[in-house]
């Protein structure tokens, strides 16, 4: 297939899950899979036949990918192929994928989930689980002190920009994605981890929308669980761990639920 090909004309805007129900789910963000990472994509492939076909539900909450420059890198880039060979897999033997856009891949598109199964979950939503609500999200639209960012992020979020960039050669996209990525390592080494961190006055907003106090979200890539009080009320904001299993020590996780409790899955090398 030509590297030129156009991709799905309709990338993004398909109707989210605003509640979904879950029975037994993990949850993953932050994976970040590239070429650049072969023992993370090797992990990821094997904790998809292992940790998560033993579970119901999948939920992966953003940046699954370093970058995503549209659905027609399933022609031919490895990476992308691998990865939804393994979320296919999974779904054809009934588990559920759910997959939230992050900031590096928020152009996973209508061609992505027909390739894999998986479902679009909005961002933020709600998960039941057990009778209990969670509050779910990528965790970027919170970094509402990285003043840069989020006048980049409200760009990027737009249709038409995406429709024009999708709509460009494929060696542009990929040169505009590179370009991105390096101009965002070089902010962060200027940037305080204060500003790249979650505003905790936005996170509270959120929960109070969304009349919620239990959080799971990634982006920040500092894992924790933070307990707080909200309007008088206990509250729960967990962080997932992004993953690097090229790095040593390797990192990742996940968060699985055991008798109505969030907990900590570490993943072994
Ligand atoms: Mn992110």
């Amino acid at each position: 297939m030509s590297g030129d090909a156009a991709p799905d004309p309709l990338p993004v805007q398909l109707a989210g899950l605003v509640r979904v129900a879950l029975a037994d789910p993990l949850f993953i963000s932050d994976l970040h899979l590239s070429a650049a990472g072969p023992a993370t994509l090797r992990r990821f492939l094997r904790f998809c036949a292992e940790e998560a076909s033993r579970h119901a539900e999948l939920l992966i909450l953003g940046d699954l990918f370093e970058y995503w420059i549209g659905d027609d890198a399933l022609s031919d880039d490895e990476v992308a192929r691998a990865v939804a060979a393994a979320l296919r897999t999974l779904t054809d033997r009934g588990r559920r994928v759910h997959v939230m856009h992050g900031n590096r891949d928020l152009l996973l598109g209508a061609g992505f989930l027909r390739a894999t199964g998986a479902q679009l979950l909005a961002d933020p939503c709600v998960a039941t689980i057990a009778g209990r609500e969670v509050l779910l999200a990528h965790g970027d639209a919170w970094c509402t002190q990285d003043t840069d960012y989020m006048r980049f992020r409200a760009t990027v979020r737009q249709e038409a920009t995406q429709r024009q960039f999708l709509a460009g050669p494929r060696a542009a996209r990929l040169a505009f994605m590179g370009a991105a990525r390096q101009q965002s390592e070089a902010g962060k080494q200027e940037k305080s981890m204060a500003i790249m961190d979650v505003t905790p006055a936005a996170v509270d907003d959120a929960l109070r929308v969304a009349g919620q106090t239990m959080l799971i979200h990634g982006h920040t890539h500092r894992p924790a669980t933070h307990r707080f009080e909200l309007d008088g009320r206990p509250a729960e904001r967990r962080v997932l761990p992004d993953w690097d299993f090229d790095a040593q020590p390797v990192r990742g996780g996940a968060i699985g639920v055991k008798d109505g409790e969030l907990v900590d899955l570490r993943l072994p090398a």
